[in-house]
């Protein structure tokens, strides 16, 4: 998946490092803020072929992150994978119904996130853009 790129939304400073040095490691551009607004302007100016959304952010949640980008023609192809601490029933029903493609839950497995990552990127470059959600 080299040259691919990712925005990564994300407000622990922490989680943020790990996601970028895994990502980075596996030959993927990144881009990344820890701010909902932000993170809109970056995906309108940069389009990102992916975008890995924590949902609890200190401006916007990132389902009314996702809400917006989805409404928003520039950027609306772009999937979305929710990130999020909300290990609850009905996080992955509210996550899919703000128009996140697919969800994971932290503590998060990176094997299976970079699986679901290479599988998104390489869906989405064989059929163009249409939404596949994956189930883990
Ligand atoms: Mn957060």
């Amino acid at each position: 998946m080299k040259g691919k790129r990712i925005l990564i939304v994300e407000d622990n400073d922490l989680s943020l490092v790990l996601l970028n040095d895994l990502l980075e490691v596996h030959g993927y551009e990144i881009l990344k803020t820890g701010q909902g607004l932000d993170a809109i302007k970056l995906a309108q100016d940069n389009k990102p072929d992916l975008i890995l959304m924590d949902i609890q952010l200190p401006d916007l949640s990132g389902l009314d992150v996702t809400r917006l980008l989805k409404q928003d023609d520039q950027t609306k192809c772009i999937p979305v994978i929710a990130v999020t601490a909300f290990a609850m029933l009905g996080d992955k029903a509210k996550a899919l119904e703000s128009g996140c493609d697919a969800y994971i839950a932290k503590p998060v497995i990176l094997h299976d996130l970079l699986r679901m990552v290479d599988s998104f990127l390489s869906t989405f470059s064989r059929i163009g853009g249409q939404i596949l959600l994956i189930e883990l």
